[in-house]
């Protein structure tokens, strides 16, 4: 049993939300058992970062009948970040997208085609005008006026700015949008730029490539829940899920500390599971939950490194797409803080119950996904520390 459920299983506050009307509403409306909903707000309040009493004003943000419109945009890009949202494995996740907003305009996802989108565009802004959330995604290219992104005749450049001119707030999902992504690479032969310096205004960003999308379910949770975006960072990013480097929360950390390496694809560092840092890992240089979170509820290990793959530095402007895959990342931090597992703790599959749960408590995790992910792991150390720890390396 994971730290939410039993919280959820013994919390007096929870057992009286899980009888209220509101969740009653909620099965109704999104077909989703009411223990389940109620354990998806508790794990969005724990990504957050917010304490377990916050857990009642979400349920009520989340259950209100009316929906925010959102009009999302697509501009270079791959529908990497879109796909991402809809192909979860989680089956609530995005029928929670689509039921908590009213996606008013989404070239993918929309039906209808040609002048009756664009029509259904702008009445959707003249009806929601000053209320309604922009997402954009991809990047918009600037060079000879704009013309190498149009859609329905209109340039990227001209369309973000119009629709931006009506929105309460405007979000970069994908690292494209947030700061140019894959398609601002060297040369970038068509001025790939990201929303916020096109809008010339700061927006809120989601990057990754692609985003996690509970980063963006959480944000939009917050805006449902307080009438404002979250804190952000100095590039845009949600604190909650963008403030601690990636090397801090990583099940190789232990490795790197012990001076463990993998030094090739395929050697015996490698298939042990050691650090990746010398075959170009720029987890040391990039800020992201993606080791807490993982991607498509896999499970542990079900993220780049923990498959065996270097970080690339996706969600991290200057680093992702920019610096070549092999080169050395800069380390922000080189002594291990003493609250990391120990080096010579032996290391198994997965973050250990140690990094996990100091990642819950140093972001101010009440009841954690960090937590609840050491609490599925502590079996796991438990198990490996009996074990013999691997050969060092001279
Ligand atoms: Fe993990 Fe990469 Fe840091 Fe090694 S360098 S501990 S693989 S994030």
């Amino acid at each position: 049993m994971s730290a939410i459920e039993f919280w959820l299983k013994t919390s007096r506050v929870a057992k009286s939300l899980e009888r209220s009307d509101e969740l009653g509403a909620a099965e109704r409306r999104f077909g989703i058992p009411r223990r389940d909903f109620l354990q998806f707000a508790a794990t969005l309040v724990a990504s957050m970062g917010l304490p377990s009493s916050a857990l009642g004003a979400v349920v009520n943000a989340m259950t209100q009948s009316k929906r925010p419109s959102v009009i999302w945009l697509q501009f270079q890009e791959c529908t990497g970040c879109t796909e991402s949202l809809l192909r979860a494995e989680h089956p609530t996740l995005e029928k929670l997208i689509l039921e908590l907003v009213s996606l008013d305009y989404h070239e993918t996802l929309m039906a209808a085609a040609g002048h009756q989108v664009e029509e259904a565009r702008k009445a959707a802004m003249e009806a929601n005008r000053g209320k309604y959330i922009l997402v954009v995604e991809g990047a918009i290219p600037v060079k000879e006026n704009g013309i190498y992104c149009k859609v329905g005749g209109q340039t990227a450049v001209d369309m973000v700015k119009e629709v931006a001119a009506g929105a309460a707030a405007v979000i970069s999902i994908g690292s494209c949008a947030s700061w140019g992504g894959m398609p601002a690479t060297a040369p970038n032969p068509t001025g790939a730029s990201s929303a916020g310096s096109v809008l010339g205004k700061p927006v809120v960003t989601i990057p990754g490539c692609p985003p996690s999308p509970y980063n963006f379910l959480s944000t939009v949770v917050h805006f449902l829940t307080f009438g404002a975006l979250p804190e952000v960072d100095a590039k845009g990013r949600p604190k909650f899920a963008y403030g601690r480097l990636i090397h801090e929360n990583c099940e190789r950390r232990a490795h790197f500390d012990a001076g463990r390496f993998a030094l090739q694809f395929g050697d015996e560092g490698h298939r042990q599971g050691w650090c990746l840092y010398k075959l170009g890992c720029k987890g040391p240089e990039t800020y992201a939950n993606c080791p807490q979170l993982l991607f498509n509820d896999c499970g542990v290990g079900a993220w780049p490194v923990g498959t065996g793959h270097p970080c690339i530095g996706c969600t991290e402007e200057g680093v992702g797409f920019t610096k070549p895959i092999h080169a050395l990342a800069d380390l922000k931090t080189v002594t291990p803080p003493v609250q990391f597992a120990r080096p010579a703790e032996p290391q198994g599959v997965g973050a250990t119950a140690v990094t996990a749960g100091t990642a819950a408590v140093l972001g101010g995790l009440a009841i954690g996904a960090g937590l609840k992910l050491a609490d599925k792991l502590g079996k796991k150390d438990d198990e490996a520390a009996s074990k013999e720890p691997p050969e060092k390396k001279p």
